[in-house]
C-alpha cells in the first residue's frame, strides 16, 4: 500500500523489499483500510461497523503489521485489538465528555505550543502516529492531515518559550514525535538545547510500544542532542513488552536515557491488580520506571474504553504493599478542563489527634505516626 505522501517525506526512502525489522516498512505497511483490517482480525459487526465510521471521517485508523501481531485475530476482548481496532461504540457521546478534555486549544499560547502549569509546556510537533490509539486524549487533532512541522513552522513556539524564562521543562509531543526522522529531532533539540533556562524535555513517544523498530542507535543518538531528555512511554499492557519492545527500552537506557512509562487505565484491557502488577514488574525489569496510572481522559468516542473513578482507586489500594516503590505508579486523575493532575490514592489517614496521625497501612493495619514534641 502507499504511503501517505506526507508521511513520505518526512520519514525518507522507504525500502520495498519485506523487511518487517525496518521502521518505515512497518509504516508503509500499516493497517489503514477495512480490508487491511479484514485480512488481520476475524472482525465482529461492532469492529466493522466502527473501521468504517472511522474511515468515513472519524477517527483514523493505522496499526503497525508489528503491533497487529500481538493481536489475537479471533479473539475481540483481546486488550491488544481493543486499543487499535475502531468500534461502532466510538460515535457514541455521554455526559461529561469533551472532544478536548484537557483545554488545551484553551491554553495555547503559541501555535502548537500549550502551556497548563507554570514551569512547563507542552510543544505538538506533529499529527501523526504509528497506530491511532482508540482512547486518545488527541483525537481531535491526530492524524487529521497537519503532519510534522518543520523548525521554521515552531518558530513562534521555541520564541515564546525562549522569552519566557520561567519555564523549565518542554514535553515534546504529538501525534508521536518518535516519527520524526533522526535529522529532525536532532534540529528541534540543537534548538531546545540552545534556550538555557530550558532543563528538562520529556519526549512522550510510543514508538517503543508500536514501532519498536523506529528504535534505532541513531534514534537514541539524536536524543541525546540534548542534555537532559527523558523519554515518556505509553505500555499499557504485558503483552506489549515483547522481546522487541524490551530491547528497544534498553537501547534508550544503555544510550544514558531515563525511560518513564504512563499508562492509562482501560476497561477490559487493563483494570485488574494482576494486569497492572505484571506490568509493573515487566516494566521494571526491563528498566522502565512505571510513571503514572492515568484514569482515562473523557475523550469524546471513548466511554465504552473508560472505567469509573472508583475502579481505580480499588485497583491502586490493591497494588499498596504488593509492588515495591519502583515499581508503583501513581495513579493520577487529570481534571477535566486543564485544570491539572490530581494524585488519587488509597485511604491512608484513618484518624487525628493532636500530635498524633493514624494511618492504615496496605495490611490494614492501624497504626499511630506521633509527632515530634513542639520546642
Ligand atoms: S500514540 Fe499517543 S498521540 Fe498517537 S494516537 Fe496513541 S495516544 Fe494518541
Amino acid at each position: 500500500m502507499p504511503l501517505p505522501p506526507i508521511l513520505e517525506s518526512e520519514i525518507g526512502h522507504v525500502p520495498e523489499r519485506d523487511d518487517r525489522g525496518d521502521w518505515r516498512w512497518q509504516l508503509r505497511n500499516a493497517i489503514r483500510d477495512l480490508e487491511g483490517l479484514e485480512r488481520a482480525f476475524v472482525l465482529t459487526a461492532e469492529e466493522r461497523d466502527g473501521a468504517r465510521r472511522a474511515l468515513a471521517g472519524g477517527f483514523p485508523l493505522s496499526i503497525t503489521p508489528y503491533y497487529a501481531s500481538l493481536a489475537d485475530p479471533r479473539d475481540p476482548s483481546c486488550p491488544i485489538r481493543l486499543q487499535c481496532v475502531p468500534r461502532a461504540a466510538e460515535s457514541r457521546q455521554v455526559p461529561g465528555d469533551r472532544v478536548d478534555p484537557l483545554g488545551e486549544v484553551a491554553h495555547e499560547v503559541a501555535p502548537r505550543l500549550v502551556r497548563r502549569y507554570p514551569d512547563r509546556v507542552l510543544l505538538l510537533v506533529t499529527d501523526r502516529c504509528s497506530v491511532y490509539c482508540r482512547f486518545c486524549t488527541r483525537s481531535r487533532m491526530v492524524g487529521r492531515g497537519g503532519g510534522t512541522a518543520s523548525v521554521d513552522v515552531l518558530e513562534p513556539a521555541l520564541g515564546w518559550i525562549a522569552a519566557h524564562p520561567e519555564i523549565r521543562d518542554v514535553i515534546v509531543s504529538g501525534g508521536d514525535p518518535g516519527l520524526l526522522s533522526d535529522a529532525r529531532i536532532t534540529e528541534l533539540l540543537e534548538r531546545l538545547r540552545r534556550i538555557e533556562h530550558v532543563d528538562t524535555v520529556r519526549f512522550a513517544t510510543r514508538v517503543p510500544v508500536t514501532l519498536p523498530q523506529r528504535v534505532t542507535p541513531g534514534f537514541a543518538e539524536a536524543l541525546r542532542v540534548h542534555p537532559s531528555v527523558w523519554v515518556m512511554t505509553h505500555f499499557n499492557h504485558p503483552k506489549e513488552l515483547t522481546d522487541e519492545a524490551r530491547a528497544a527500552i534498553g537501547r534508550l537506557v544503555d544510550a544514558g536515557l531515563p525511560v518513564m512509562n504512563q499508562t492509562v487505565l482501560l476497561r477490559g484491557v487493563n483494570d485488574d491488580a494482576d494486569v497492572i502488577e505484571a506490568l509493573c514488574r515487566g516494566l521494571v525489569r526491563a528498566r522502565a520506571r512505571p510513571y503514572y496510572l492515568l484514569q482515562a481522559d473523557p475523550v469524546r468516542g471513548s466511554a465504552h474504553l473508560r472505567t469509573p473513578l472508583h475502579r481505580g482507586i480499588a485497583l491502586i489500594t490493591a497494588l499498596q504493599g504488593r509492588l515495591s516503590g519502583i515499581a508503583m505508579p501513581r495513579f493520577v486523575v487529570d481534571a477535566p478542563g486543564g485544570h491539572g493532575k490530581v494524585t488519587v490514592g488509597p485511604d491512608w489517614k484513618a484518624g487525628e489527634r493532636p500530635g498524633v496521625t493514624t494511618i492504615r497501612t496496605p495490611r490494614g493495619t492501624l497504626v499511630d505516626y506521633v509527632d515530634p514534641p513542639r520546642d
